[in-house]
């Protein structure tokens, strides 16, 4: 297993929930039914307050575990050479491929988000991302030169890839390469709750990879309370708490302190500037965003990463989007934060 994280270029999490032990004050202690495993290169964690009557424990772990293994292996992978995705990424360009629903979901939010954020997210960065070394393949020492990233620039661009909704297919106009990495584990969140929501859980807590889904409230109606990591890569560090207060939410963040590399004192980030071909050097080192879906909030934040934080602030604001931004300080080891307008209504307890 230590072998799989390491070779897989998902971060590791980097929200974690303080699980705040309020049973000492609680009347009648009601049981949080946890339950976790690996899936997408990471982990995932679950909490459940009311577990389903008709399923047992076992079984219950064993659906979730089906359903995060389809997404992964079967679906969204490009680590699996058999997977849904990488199958799309050998088709020839210009034939439509039909796409599963999971995949054109995913695919519709990828293209509406590359939209919003002016192509700063784009899923088809894969050449690039493994050229510098963050797919699944052993990263070559020799960094690229401009002219070879000006090359596989030829195969980057959200607009190379057709989606038609309705009939379901994908078409590339070029030779791009797909990475779902910076959606994929959101939208796994999101299938998860949507299980849950089926199954009439009311309060759950949901976590892969650290994009996560909170919805009603613990016992004692206690707000769910997930952290905003410090971002640096040791041991993690609370930064600051926030509180769901019984709203349904998704809360997903990007940083570059987890997932790079340094040579001659350079730090080579995981968030790859689809307009550059390089990876980013601003001076944003984590940004998480708050949104109803998993997936958008993911995928908005990989885009937040690439923005950087005058930018990116700018367009949250204009978008009205709970986004939160720690960049480092100019001088030292410190950090500043900023965060929006919309933010602020998760940082008080009602
Ligand atoms: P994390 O894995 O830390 O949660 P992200 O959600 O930001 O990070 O996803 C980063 C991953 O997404 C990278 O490792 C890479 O595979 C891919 N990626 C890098 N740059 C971009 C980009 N500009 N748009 C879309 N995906 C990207
Ligand atoms: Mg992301």
């Amino acid at each position: 297993m230590a072998d799989m994280l390491r070779r897989h270029s998902f971060s590791i999490a980097f929200l974690v929930v303080l699980c705040i032990a309020y049973k000492l004050l609680l009347p009648a202690p009601v049981e949080i039914h946890e339950l976790g495993g690996a899936t997408m290169g990471t982990t995932y964690s679950i909490k459940v307050v009311d577990m389903p009557g008709d399923l047992s424990p076992e079984q219950f772990a064993q659906r979730i575990n089906e359903l995060l293994t389809h997404l992964d292996k079967e679906q969204m992978s490009t680590y699996a050479a058999d997977s849904e995705l990488s199958r799309f990424n050998r088709a020839e360009s210009g034939s439509p491929v039909p796409l599963s629903a999971e995949l054109a979901d995913v695919f519709a939010l990828a293209l509406d988000v590359s939209e919003l954020t002016d192509g700063a997210f784009d899923v088809t960065v894969g050449q690039l991302v493994n050229r510098w070394g963050f797919g699944p393949q052993r990263r070559n020492p020799i960094l690229p030169s401009d002219a070879e990233i000006a090359q596989l620039m030829t195969n980057v661009g959200y607009r190379h890839l057709e989606l038609d909704k309705s009939a379901a297919t994908l078409t590339k106009t070029t030779n791009v390469y797909v990475d779902l990495s910076g959606i994929a584990k959101g939208y796994a969140v999101d299938k998860v709750a949507e299980y849950f929501d089926s199954l009439g859980i009311v309060s759950y807590f949901i976590e892969v990879g650290g994009e996560l889904r909170i919805k009603g409230y613990k016992p004692g109606k206690q707000s769910w309370v997930p952290a905003i990591e410090t971002p640096v890569d040791s041991a993690p560090q609370v930064y600051e708490i926030f509180y769901a207060n019984g709203e349904s939410i998704a809360v997903a963040g990007s940083g570059d302190y987890r997932n790079y590399f340094e040579e001659d004192g350079i730090h080579y980030s995981h968030e790859i500037d689809p307009h550059t071909g390089k990876p980013v050097t601003h001076n944003l080192a984590g940004v998480y965003v708050i949104d109803a879906s998993a997936a958008r909030a993911d995928a908005l934040a990989t885009a937040f990463m690439v923005l950087g934080a005058e930018e990116g602030f700018e367009l949250a604001q204009r978008l009205d989007l709970a986004v939160y931004f720690i960049t480092k300080t100019t001088q030292g080891e410190g950090f500043e934060d900023r965060y929006t307008r919309k933010f602020e209504n998760y940082l008080q307890v009602e």
